[in-house]
């Protein structure tokens, strides 16, 4: 969607093909994204980030912590930022970018794609379909999954003190899990949760009654940072627990004659660094300064033109396998509980704590995916 609302800004003639189930954008996502400055710096252009802002929440402080006395502690204002990060809610964000597109210039609404069968008649065929892509398997674009065997737990919770801004994170090997600051259902008091844990235990968590969720995060808050759980106050869970496998892949193809692939289409990532959709949006903004270029620069390419499109998978296909290579390694390094790597691991994060330069870098590269 944010691709179509991009492209007809531009001036281009776009069919949006919509899957059945988007005739009614899901308002149920009990995800919240953090999302980047790149990444709100495109919905501001797009128009929807000052209706969006009503269902956001800035973040001022980051909290990391280790399974063994390890911690990272990220702060806007030493970064001089205003913010790190917003956390957006999901199904608002879905049905803003569904409501702008509405009223967009230029875009047609045509139905979904199916896959070996000719859709409408277009230069360019960007194929925006998730990590499941029929169309990227038609093509013959190889997507090598590497599953994690972790699910991806998420809810929203109510808190009985304010968040401050303060976003919270715990490596608990194998689990990680992380509460950030929100302002829906209670203002400047509630949470998203990201819990990635083990399949087995996503299942336990899914079929708990909400007391027996809420006290098994407490007791794994508890049994990472005791302080916590006085400066979080009660947590109480304010929706559904609904869960995503998580793995991680990239295609091994971005773009060819007349197509392209973008985001979780053409990568997926453990979302411990919150980072897919920032990749995705920045992949649309990349994609199109490329065909924006391209027509001012070589008015006689097409959109399709392998050549243009090729450029867009250049600039896109380093920073994302990096990001990937970056969460992954955090991922594999807190992997074993009882590994060797145990004090290298939280003695690396306290290392990085003290090293002002790595830290600032490290926001850098989680600003501009
Ligand atoms: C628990 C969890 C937390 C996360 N937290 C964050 C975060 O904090 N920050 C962040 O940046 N990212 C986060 N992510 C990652 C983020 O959710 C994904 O990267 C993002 O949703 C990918 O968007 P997408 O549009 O590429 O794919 P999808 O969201 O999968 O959307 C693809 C759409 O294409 C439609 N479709 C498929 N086939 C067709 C067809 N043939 N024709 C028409 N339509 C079709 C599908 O119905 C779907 O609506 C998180 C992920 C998880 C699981």
């Amino acid at each position: 969607m944010s691709l179509a609302l991009a492209l007809s800004a531009e001036g281009f003639s776009v069919a949006w093909a919509r899957a059945e189930a988007f005739s009614a954008p899901r308002s149920t996502d009990v995800r919240t994204y953090a999302l980047n400055a790149r990444a709100i710096d495109l919905l501001t252009r797009l128009r929807v980030w000052p209706a969006l802002r009503e269902w956001s929440a800035p973040v001022f402080d980051m909290q990391i912590r280790g399974d063994d006395g390890g911690a990272m502690h990220f702060s806007a204002w030493q970064q001089h930022l205003t913010e790190l990060a917003w956390i957006v809610d999901a199904g608002a964000l879905e049905r803003l970018l569904s409501e702008a597109l509405r009223f967009a210039p230029r875009v047609e609404v045509v139905p979904a794609l199916q896959a070996g069968q000719p859709g409408v008649p277009a230069d360019l065929l960007a194929i925006c379909e998730g990590k499941h892509s029929d169309t990227r398997r038609a093509l013959g674009v190889s997507f090598d999954r590497q599953e994690y065997g972790h699910w991806g737990v998420a809810a929203r919770l109510r808190a009985s003190r304010p968040h401050q801004g303060v976003a919270r994170q715990w490596f608990r090997s194998p689990d990680v899990l992380a509460l950030l600051p929100f302002n829906q259902p209670e203002p400047d008091a509630s949470y998203g949760l990201v819990w990635s844990v083990p399949q087995p235990r996503a299942q336990e968590l899914l079929a708990m009654s909400s007391a027996d969720v809420e006290a098994a995060l407490s007791e794994a808050i508890a049994q990472s940072q005791p302080e916590a759980l006085a400066q979080l106050g009660e947590l109480h869970l304010a929706s559904e627990v609904a869960s995503w496998p998580l793995a991680l892949a990239q295609a091994d193809r971005w773009s060819g004659p007349g197509w392209v692939l973008l985001g979780d289409a053409a990568h997926q990532m453990h979302p411990l660094a919150g980072q897919g959709l920032n990749l995705g949006l920045a992949d649309v903004d990349t994609l199109v300064a490329v065909l924006r270029e391209a027509r001012a620069q070589e008015p006689w390419r097409t959109a399709g033109d392998e050549r243009v499109l090729r450029r867009y998978a250049r600039r896109r296909e380093w920073p994302t396998r990096s990001m990937a290579q970056l969460t992954d390694g955090m991922l594999q390094l807190f992997a074993d509980p009882r590994g060797p790597l145990k004090s290298l691991r939280n003695g690396g994060m306290s290392l990085v704590e003290r090293l002002g330069p790595i830290k600032t870098w490290l926001v850098g590269r989680a600003l501009d995916a």
